[in-house]
């Protein structure tokens, strides 16, 4: 063999067998990898799956091309900035990232925690509105009475939860394997992947949500959300959690 093409062999090499090294340090840590699959570095954003306009009159199309375009595309360029020198955490999708926080290299993990947890919140947002509301049915609409009582219950305990966030945040439904649902509210870009739970749905009730339309009536925003949920993709999420294929 040419030297000069084993030298690239051995640097190649070399290369793999470090990757394969911080590969097995996180696979000796305490916290199980639950989720595989979903997005991995470099991490992109993804394109809006209707029109800026299509939450209309509920959320304005200015809101929505903002927070799309500049918001959530500012958690994906930080997050690939947190990541890009640290192969062993960029070689990670998303959720493990966020399930195994406490194990990453403490330089990165704050900005793996806001941006990575900004990444997958406002994945999760966009892709269950842009519908039509109205009333949840099938295995969803059970779940929801089964678990909630009704879904004006729901409602309720939901506005309560996203008005009660104190600043910034999230409220979310959560789903487990067995399919029973859970509220809960999450603070800044916290995602429930942390805790190593799936989200079903859930509302951004940062003001960068929902100010220009609704300024400080935050309460408004989140009575009025409901008319552009999109319960057909929500059901599909529902089967996927139970799947085991949900990853974001
Ligand atoms: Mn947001």
């Amino acid at each position: 063999m040419p030297a000069i093409l084993r030298r690239a062999v051995l640097a190649a090499t070399t290369t793999v067998a470090v990757v394969a090294a911080a590969r097995r340090s996180f696979a000796q840590g305490t916290a199980p990898t639950r989720v595989s699959g979903g997005p991995s570095y470099p991490f992109t954003l993804p394109p809006l799956p209707y029109a800026f306009t299509a939450n209309e009159p509920t959320i304005d199309a200015q809101t929505m091309e903002l927070h799309h375009d500049k918001h959530h595309a500012a958690y994906v360029a930080n997050l690939n900035a947190a990541v890009k020198d640290h192969p062993q955490v960029a070689s990670m999708p998303l959720a493990e990232m966020l399930g195994r926080l406490a194990e990453l290299p403490e330089a990165i993990r704050a900005a793996v925690r806001n941006n990575g947890g900004g990444h997958a919140n406002h994945s999760m947002f966009w892709t269950v509105m842009g519908g039509k509301g109205g009333d949840p049915e099938g295995a969803v609409g059970t779940a929801i009475a089964r678990d909630f009582g009704s879904f004006a219950a729901l409602k309720a305990d939901f506005a309560k939860a996203g008005a009660g966030q104190f600043g910034s945040g999230w409220a979310m439904v959560l789903v487990d394997k067995a399919g029973k649902l859970s509220l809960v509210a999450r603070p800044n870009q916290d995602s429930p992947l942390m805790d190593g739970k799936t989200v079903l749905f859930g509302n951004d009730v940062w003001e960068h949500a929902y100010y220009l339309k609704y300024q400080n009536r935050r309460p408004d925003y989140l009575a009025a959300w409901w008319n552009v949920i999109d319960w057909g993709a929500i059901q599909q999420r529902y089967q996927a959690a139970m799947a085991g294929t949900l990853s974001i």
